[in-house]
């Protein structure tokens, strides 16, 4: 469980610079907030959509053995009830008799005590509550027309086994990848985007010959912890966790979770887990299909097991933050920097006319446009230049792009490091060739 965090402030920190620079907002807030959920602002949604780039990349595109697709939110209950969750996707559920709040009692501190009010043996017996958000499809709200939002973007990829497997020719080993949003009714929503009421997930299901799924598992728990680490996480913030044997779900043969040591102590970002051949199994007796694969060098039919490293995109980003999160004393100032990959940043370079001069603008408006269909750039002309800089370290931009009086002289420009601050005079015809040398 949770160790003690050596930044107690680092999460109010982060929330405040993700609010404050448009990271992240409250949803719903002129209307008082929404607690279960949150909207991504103008740096929060280029940060998210490099996180699933990255892992787009290094799941589908670099690999020859996966391929994508994107599954419907909304599916009918026989899904579901083939899948588990109608009967198990549950969660313990407690009520406090004295302020009525209501918790997740295998998440308490203390199982006697109610974590708001703090009174002690108030709490009812547990309860299972059902995860699972339903809704009505169609002008009629009776049984009948009742679907789910899914709660996971594994089973779309199950249910298309067989789809995929004709269209793709693929043999296994191979993998179905998936990024969306899912939809949980968590009982205690909590710690900002770690854990919301809609979140999205980054999901691979790896269909392997039975007899080589335990070398897969170790290979994905691997692979998983690694792309963690290239990223930029700080290697003593981020683990690869065994589950023990009892906290193994019934299908589960092996389970690991990647995990980052938020300010609140260790926590999962990622669960890889050896499914055996159970999804395949229960689709296939439900729908009455052959969920298998007919492997033409013995002649023989089997269900493939599955290997599935299971992300979430939100709770990744709050990670990389967190961990790129630093301060340092410059000139008896505080400097604050994001210290993110520079493929994760929301902007790659900031262009920075010296002033709002009528002489300087256009010509770094040219250079805007110059870079602009190769980097994602922002423009900025408000503000003195040493402030506009520590936002731009805020906000992790990697390279900032200075355009000044000699600028109309020399036709260069100047460029600072966020990381070491050192500059350089580049001139503006070798500026693509420079930024691409430093640059992803
Ligand atoms: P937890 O124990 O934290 O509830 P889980 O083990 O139920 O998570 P999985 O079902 O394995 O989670 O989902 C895979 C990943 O999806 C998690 O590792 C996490 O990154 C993400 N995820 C799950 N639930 C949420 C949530 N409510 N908010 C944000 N991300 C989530």
């Amino acid at each position: 469980m949770a160790e003690p965090s050596t930044e107690p402030d680092l999460f109010d920190t982060i929330v405040n610079l993700c609010v404050r620079r448009g990271f992240v907002f409250r949803s719903a807030e002129i209307y008082g907030g929404f607690r279960s959920a949150y909207d991504y602002g103008p740096l929060g949604v280029l940060l998210l959509r490099n996180v699933k780039e990255q892992w787009w990349r290094s799941m589908v595109q670099m690999r020859h053995d996966v391929v994508g697709m994107d599954a419907s939110i909304l599916s009918p209950p026989a899904v579901w009830e083939a899948s588990g969750h109608l009967d198990n996707f549950t969660d313990p559920m407690v009520d406090c008799r004295s302020c009525g709040t209501r918790h997740r009692s295998d998440k308490l501190e203390d199982p006697e005590a109610c974590p708001d009010c703090g009174e002690r043996g108030q709490l009812t017996e547990p309860r299972q509550f059902n995860l699972m958000f339903s809704t009505h499809a169609g002008p009629v709200a009776d049984s009948a027309a009742q679907v789910y939002l899914r709660p996971e973007t594994a089973q779309g990829m199950f249910i298309n086994f067989a789809n995929v497997l004709r269209a793709s020719r693929k043999r296994p080993p191979f993998g179905i990848a998936q990024i969306g949003k899912s939809f949980r009714n968590e009982i205690t929503p909590g710690n900002f985007v770690f854990r919301t009421r809609e979140f999205e997930q980054m999901e691979m299901e790896y269909f392997v010959p039975p007899d080589t799924a335990d070398e897969w598992y170790e290979h994905w728990c691997q692979a998983r912890h690694q792309w963690y680490l290239d990223l930029g996480i700080n290697p003593e913030s981020v683990r690869l966790q065994a589950h023990g044997a009892d906290e193994l779900s019934h299908y589960s043969s092996a389970t690991s979770d990647v995990e980052f040591l938020f300010p609140w102590g260790w926590d999962e970002l990622e669960g890889i887990a050896n499914r055996g051949d159970y999804d395949l199994r229960c689709h296939a007796e439900h729908s009455g299909e052959r969920l298998e694969y007919f492997d033409p060098a013995t002649g023989e039919h089997y269900v493939p097991h599955v290997i599935e490293p299971a992300a979430g995109a939100t709770r990744a980003a709050m990670a990389f933050l967190m961990s790129a999160y630093d301060t340092e004393v410059v000139n008896d100032a505080e400097r604050v920097v994001l210290r993110l990959d520079r493929r994760l940043a929301p902007y790659q370079v900031a262009v920075l006319p010296l002033s709002r001069k009528d002489v300087l603008v256009p010509v770094a408006q040219r250079v805007f446009d110059l870079l602009k269909g190769r980097w994602s750039c922002d423009y900025d002309e408000t503000q003195a230049i040493g402030r506009r800089y520590r936002r731009q370290d805020e906000i992790g931009t990697p390279l900032c792009v200075t355009v000044d009086f000699d600028t109309l002289e020399d036709d260069a420009v100047t460029v600072r490091d966020r990381d070491t601050m050192a500059q350089d005079r580049v001139g503006i015809d070798r500026l693509p060739g420079y930024l691409a040398e430093r640059l992803p």
